[in-house]
Parts: C-alpha cells; sequence; structure tokens
C-alpha cells in the first residue's frame, strides 16, 4: 500500500541475497532534489543543468550558476550529485541562443557537440561546477558524446577550466546514449570515470523512433531486447575496467525495468522522485540471483513484449 512505502522509503534497495544498488534522483533544482531525498533517494544520478537556461531571454552568468550548484551542493549534504552538462539542442531549444534550425534536430547540434561548438557556454559552465565543488561533491557528466575525441577535449577544458578557478578534481562521465557509445564501450571506458545510461536517448536511437512522435512514441519501448543488449555491452565494459556504471533513463523508475537492469549489474538506477519508493521495495523483494536470470531471459526475448511478459 502507499503507506507501506512511503514508510519503507529511506530502506535501502537490498536484494533478498545481499546485493544492494544505489537509488537516485533525477532532478532540476535545488528544491527538487530536497524532495527527492525526502522521498528516500540516496543521491542525484542527473541533475538536468539544461533547466537554469529554459524560459528566460539569456544565459545565467557564472554568478548565478554558481549559486545554483553550490545550493545543490548544500541541499546534498555530501550524497553523490551528479550534474550533467548542458543538453541543448533536439528537443530544447533555447531562442536567445541563436541556433541555426536543423532539419533534424535529433541527429544535430546538441549535447557536447554544441558545448565545443560553444565554448563561452562550457567555459562559463565548467568555471561555475569547479568553484561549487569547493562546497561539496559534484561529479560532471557530458551528454550525447558520439566519439572518443570529444570526451578526449572535454577532459581538456574541464582541467583548464579547474586550473583557471583552482578547484579540486573531480569525476567526469558521460551519458550512454548513442548507440555507438555502448557498442565502443570498450574503448570508453578508460577515458571516463563513470558511466551513465540515458534509456530515454539511447531507445529513441537504437530503434530509430522520435521519442516525442504522437503515433510512434509508445513503441519507443525501452525494454527492448536490442536496448537492452547495449546495455549489457555497456556493464561488461564497464565492469572489466572497474568504471562506475548508472542508469538514468525512465527505464530506471520503471519497477520490471529496475529489476532487469539490477540483473544485469549496474551500480545505480536514478529515477523521478516519485518512483523512488516503489522501484526499492520491487528490487528488496526479489533475489539478485533471480534478476540475473530474468536479466538474462530478457537479453534473449524477441521484443519488448515478450520482455514483458517475463
Ligand atoms: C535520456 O536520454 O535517457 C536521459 C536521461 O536524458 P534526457 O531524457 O534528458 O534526454
Ligand atoms: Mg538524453
Amino acid at each position: 500500500t502507499r503507506n507501506a512505502l512511503r514508510e519503507s522509503r529511506y530502506l535501502p534497495a537490498t536484494s533478498t541475497d545481499g546485493h544492494r544498488i544505489e537509488i537516485a534522483a533525477n532532478v532540476a533544482n535545488a528544491k527538487q532534489a530536497s524532495f527527492a531525498i525526502e522521498a528516500g533517494a540516496e543521491g542525484v544520478g542527473l541533475m538536468r543543468s539544461e533547466f537554469l537556461f529554459l524560459e528566460r531571454n539569456s544565459a545565467p552568468d557564472e554568478e548565478e550558476q554558481y549559486r545554483v550548484y553550490r545550493e545543490m551542493t548544500e541541499v546534498m549534504g555530501g550524497r553523490t550529485l551528479i550534474i550533467r552538462a548542458l543538453d541543448i539542442g533536439g528537443d530544447k531549444k533555447v531562442a536567445y541562443l541563436n541556433l541555426p534550425a536543423e532539419e533534424n534536430p535529433f541527429l544535430g547540434v546538441r549535447g557536447a557537440r554544441l558545448l565545443l561548438n560553444r565554448q563561452d557556454l562550457l567555459y562559463t559552465q565548467l568555471r561555475a561546477l569547479y568553484r561549487a565543488a569547493a562546497h561539496g561533491p559534484i561529479r560532471i557528466m557530458f551528454p550525447m558524446v558520439t566519439h572518443t575525441s570529444e570526451i578526449e577535449a572535454l577532459r581538456q577544458h574541464c582541467e583548464h577550466a579547474r586550473a583557471q578557478v583552482n578547484g579540486p578534481e573531480l569525476k567526469i562521465g558521460i551519458m550512454v546514449e548513442v548507440p555507438a557509445v555502448a557498442l565502443m564501450a570498450e574503448k570508453f571506458a578508460p577515458l571516463v570515470d563513470f558511466f551513465s545510461v540515458g534509456t530515454n536517448d539511447l531507445t529513441q536511437y537504437t530503434l530509430a523512433i522520435d521519442r516525442q512522435h504522437p503515433e510512434l512514441a509508445a513503441q519507443a519501448d525501452s525494454l527492448h531486447p536490442a536496448v537492452l543488449d547495449l546495455i549489457a555491452r555497456t556493464v561488461a565494459a564497464a565492469k572489466k575496467h572497474g568504471t562506475w556504471v548508472g542508469v538514468c533513463g525512465g527505464l530506471a523508475g520503471d519497477p520490471l525495468g529496475a529489476q532487469i537492469l539490477m540483473g544485469l549489474g549496474v551500480d545505480e538506477l536514478s529515477m523521478s522522485a516519485q518512483d523512488v519508493a516503489a522501484v526499492k521495495a520491487a528490487l528488496r523483494g526479489q533475489s539478485y540471483a533471480d534478476m540475473q536470470l530474468l536479466a538474462q531471459r530478457a537479453l534473449t526475448a524477441g521484443s519488448a513484449d515478450e520482455v514483458r511478459a517475463l
């Protein structure tokens, strides 16, 4: 019942045979982060920093961003805080950036591609993050990375920004949301401190279905075995290199999806705050051995519907 869920929300997601997974939340600001902790989240696995840039007439300057990220670290009280660098482009439009119109924005200059084109935006954000990190731990995550050269360049920019403000060293990771990255995760693992799988975009790009398409979006099912296979490859490569791997797309907040992801061996699940208690309860009700078996069966299924039927 809802009451039982509410009462159990601070219990860890430990399986009946003693395997624990971290449960974190996806948030847009400090208020949501504090709400998420109250709802049982153990950290923030994805702060979508682009929300700071939306619905206004000019970009937030370094000082404003610093104050927001610093407030985030204060709310988190030392818990894990992963802040994603600006993920603009695709469906998220920002008029004052005057970005050229694109025929296929989801395949265009989005996320890391935009940050590498617009180093003014990149450095303002990185300096604010490194300054805020003096007040509590922050991990930096880059969206929409496709090529190893992009993360190599971004790491160098991070180091320059860090030196400019004399900030602490921070963990730097990438979203795994382009299929090429999942397929080549072995090449990326040595270049990053962590991975976080973005199942929303990974599904969109794997199935070639616009995630917002009014007719097709329902078919963009992250339980599709092809998507699960890409996640399994990512986890295998991560394990080989001792790289931490989380999942911050919608699949992590679905109790069945969460069981499969835990069975695949991911280290963390990050979801909407309102899904935290139910996902934790679902994971506490199963053995890790059974979730591993479920994950293996899901990988050999022929469709998302077959996975659901498991
Ligand atoms: C994702 O793509 O799964 C993700 C978490 O990022 P967003 O939904 O913000 O694109
Ligand atoms: Mg995404």
